[in-house]
């Protein structure tokens, strides 16, 4: 029995997300990441005396859509606060952050498991703050550096209750998020970057119990791997601990993905006091109702939304409608190409073959490819219609990407795709089979029906493969039967 059945685990994660603006919090420094070091600097930023912040708009209208997004509620009114400590990479000495009133607080946000299963995360909170600098330790020297780039670029901290129960659960929540601060155009979450990092709390209890254990916090997991990485190992040294006897004690721990360990970085005794007061150098912020219901009516159709309609609405699987979903550019593409098709399973089958194909080969997001929407709705209505068989709709999807002067239609004519649908060609075809085939046409005629598709071969064959194989069964039937 693994620590996963005898444990119950509960766990809470505190998400940090830079937010896509332009310009940092509280300056006009441009917020970028990868800029030689310290050259997206100022004297607000790297915290000179005499200087003030000034709150940055986008930053406030950013985290309002965000909390809008995760259900949350949004106060008429929000404030800063410091929160003191001191490190290297905080040129201030303290970190404006929100204390006592977040700007989105009781949210509601639901997910799905792996499994399917429906589930629903509370947001206890989000607010504002802004980013540290970093450091950086070159190695065999005895000195660090520190670079404030990243300082005072716009955050959102986002706080869950402890509702999730397994490190899969908190997967799935995490990537429900991620993808739906990316829908609503909030943040764009590069883990690469930075721009999403995760602080997960656990702890865990006798699956019989309901008194909950006592939790430890693992920082600064920047990927999805790692956090769950991270849940796993401390479900297991935790679970080792109180099965030998022991207590497990409130500490912070790091988490090395090479070993698959975590370790302790700080006991509760040197955990931080903060002493959080009000930033004094910025006002209380208004935030009116108007306005938030108007960003909320602005909000895009969120991915689960979505998801939910291309399963139910429009009959796609699963599968297709979680790709789909994935990345917002692949379901605007969707849709886009939905609107001049009306044919939601056929739509789905050739993005995700043939244009996902293309963009793999050539390297190209979806939406900088040749072909648009409004060409592989061409594509797809031609094969539809029966204008070429799908094999052939295959060739013309690469010539098409290739070729983007050419219609799908004139295509096909210059590659000799197009089938044979009409009476005309195909009528001349069948008539010579009939007249060729006699023997077979008589013993068909006397009732043995199962040699239509004898003579369906023979027509499919004199075609050279360009009947429409619905049509020219069709033009044999009425021609025998006649
Ligand atoms: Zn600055």
């Amino acid at each position: 029995m693994t620590a996963d059945m005898r444990w119950r685990s509960v766990i809470g994660l505190e998400v940090h997300v830079q937010l896509s603006t332009a310009s940092k919090m509280f300056c006009r420094c441009e917020a970028r990441f990868g800029a030689p070091p310290n050259t997206l600097i100022c004297p607000v930023c790297t915290s000179q005396p005499g200087t003030l912040p000034t709150l940055n708009g986008e930053a406030l209208r950013l985290g309002v859509l965000a909390g809008l997004a995760l259900g949350c509620t949004i106060d008429p009114s929000t404030k800063f606060d410091r929160k003191n400590y001191f490190y290297p990479d905080l040129p201030k000495g303290y970190q404006i952050s929100q204390f006592d009133r977040p700007l989105c607080r009781d949210g509601h946000f639901k997910f799905s498991t792996e499994e399917g299963e429906p589930r629903e995360v509370n947001i206890v909170r989000a607010h504002l703050e802004e980013d540290s600098g970093k450091i950086i330790h070159p190695e065999g020297v005895n000195f660090s550096l520190v670079d404030l780039n990243r300082a005072g670029t716009p955050l959102l901290e986002i706080v869950s209750g402890p509702d999730l129960h397994s490190p899969d659960e908190a997967m799935a929540y995490l990537q429900e998020l991620r993808r739906t601060l990316r829908y609503a155009g909030v943040a764009d979450c590069d883990m690469e970057k930075g721009g999403f990092r995760c602080d997960a709390n656990i702890s865990i209890m006798p699956v019989d119990s309901d008194t909950l254990g006592t939790r430890t916090e693992t920082k600064n997991l920047n990927s999805f791997r790692f956090v769950a990485g991270a849940l796993q190992a401390e479900i297991e040294r935790q679970a080792a601990v109180l099965e030998s006897g022991g207590t497990v004690i409130q500490e912070t721990m790091a988490y090395d993905p090479d070993t698959g360990k975590t370790s302790v970085l700080r006991s509760k005794e040197d955990a931080h006091d903060y002493r959080y007061f009000p930033e004094p150098d910025l006002p209380e912020f208004r935030v009116d109702p108007a306005w938030v219901a108007e960003l909320s009516a602005g909000l895009p159709e969120l991915p689960r939304a979505r998801q939910t309609r291309y399963a139910v609405d429009l009959g796609l699987n699963k599968r297709d409608a979680d790709t789909l979903v994935a990345e917002k550019e692949l379901g605007d593409y969707f849709e886009a190409t939905l609107e001049l098709t009306k044919k939601p399973k056929e739509t789905a089958n050739w993005l995700l073959t043939e244009l996902l194909r293309l963009s793999n080969d050539r390297k190209l997001p979806i939406h900088e490819l040749n072909t648009t929407p409004a060409r592989l709705a061409e594509l797809v209505n031609l094969v539809a219609s029966g204008g070429v068989s799908i094999q052939a709709g295959r060739l013309l999807a690469t010539a098409m990407e290739e070729q983007p002067g050419q219609s799908a239609e004139q295509l096909a004519q210059s590659m000799d795709l197009v089938q044979l649908s009409d009476d005309g060609a195909l009528r001349q075809i069948v008539e010579q089979v009939i007249e060729s085939e006699s023997s077979v046409v008589e013993r068909y005629r006397s009732g043995n029906v199962g040699l239509l598709n004898a003579l369906l071969g023979s027509v499919m064959k004199a075609s050279r493969g360009k009947a429409n194989p619905k049509a020219a069964r069709q033009l044999l039937l009425d021609t025998l039967d006649s």
